[in-house]
């Protein structure tokens, strides 16, 4: 469902402005109905609060918990059940951020990437993405939403933006708090600015080197590093935020020496933090991750050479942390 369709179902049920961001706000927000002094649906015309329960339900089915994985470092990974039985993936990350996905599979085909296996399966509506936060809300807190899941968020331009303008306005998230994550794509560097929330920017980049990333990332839009890292800082200088650039280290393929000297080159001076994160292997793909030790010393060295490096592992390691590798194991269609 498009959230502009819920919009629609909420004015044909006599919703003025205030009603539906009120509908919108219990909703995203995993409100209880009583909070504040009176129930907010006393407060909405007769006909949208007698419709309101089966309206509840509705966007209740949007997204079911599947099952639950807690992991030893705080995060818990989400298997979620859209109504047409599709799976996809939330995680909920230490200190209130949750990882959603935008799309079921994704067509983009990174090589070191379980989701991309599967290549698309099929597009995620705004609500279904904004149902992940509502859904993941019922169990904790959330102030951040990462769209780092499964999926290529420039890919489906159009749920994403309405979701991140939802969350950004009624859903209570901060603009720099809703990060868009994305390989690359000049739609998207056209359109975020324009929008009336900005969220902060994450770009895939993997690799300096223009042909190496044609083989990493297949399908990607044919963006040059050093073209995506000035669309990235010009972003950055228009929005006020770093630009985060995601780089995963592949032993042996880009943490050689040429790459640290191609970042330094790039990102020297841009507004930006460069996130490493040492590859989670997937049993079936060959690629492996360089040892802690190594990646630390590639990220001090950078620090060394004037880039704001951040090492991290990605969340939830012991529970299928790859994305895309819990639903792959679930659906009995991956290599686990
Ligand atoms: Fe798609 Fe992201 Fe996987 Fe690449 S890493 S295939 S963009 S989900």
């Amino acid at each position: 469902m498009r959230i502009e369709t819920l919009r629609h179902k909420l004015r044909a049920l006599g919703a003025g402005p205030l009603h539906e961001q009120r509908v919108l706000r219990l909703w995203s927000q995993a409100l209880p109905q009583d909070s504040g002094r009176r129930r907010i649906a006393d407060f909405l015309p007769r006909a949208l609060r007698e419709a309101l329960p089966a309206l509840e339900l509705e966007l209740a089915g949007l997204a079911r918990l599947a099952s639950a994985h807690p992991a030893a470092d705080g995060s818990e990974r989400l298997l979620v059940q859209l109504a047409d039985g599709q799976t996809v993936e939330s995680v909920l990350l230490p200190h209130g951020g949750l990882c959603v996905s935008t799309q079921v599979g994704c067509a983009v085909g990174c090589v070191f990437c379980m989701t991309g296996k599967s290549g698309l399966l099929r597009q995620l509506g705004g609500a279904e993405i904004v149902a992940q936060v509502a859904l993941a809300r019922r169990r904790r807190p959330v102030g951040k939403v990462v769209f780092m899941g499964m999926g290529e968020p420039a890919h489906n331009l159009d749920n994403v933006l309405e979701a991140i303008e939802l969350l950004g306005t009624v859903g209570n998230v901060g603009h720099k708090n809703l990060v868009f994550s994305t390989v690359g794509d000049m739609r998207a560097f056209e359109r975020l600015p324009q929008g009336r929330v900005r969220p902060a920017l994450a770009l895939s980049l993997h690799t300096t080197r223009a042909d190496l990333r044609e083989r990493l990332l297949p399908r990607a839009p044919r963006i040059a590093p050093d073209e995506l890292v000035e669309q990235g800082e010009r972003y950055a200088r228009a929005t006020g935020y770093p630009i985060q650039y995601q780089w995963t280290l592949l032993e042996g393929i880009n943490d050689g020496d040429d790459e640290l000297d191609g970042i330094a080159r790039l990102l020297h001076g841009k507004y930006a933090v460069l996130n490493m994160i040492p590859y989670n292997a997937v049993d079936g793909l060959a690629f492996r991750r360089p040892s802690w030790e190594r990646a630390a010393a590639i990220a001090r060295q950078l620090h060394r050479r004037g880039v704001l490096t951040k090492l991290r592992q990605s969340a939830g390691q012991d529970v299928e942390g790859g994305c895309g590798q819990l639903r792959a194991r679930v659906q009995g269609g991956g290599a686990q």
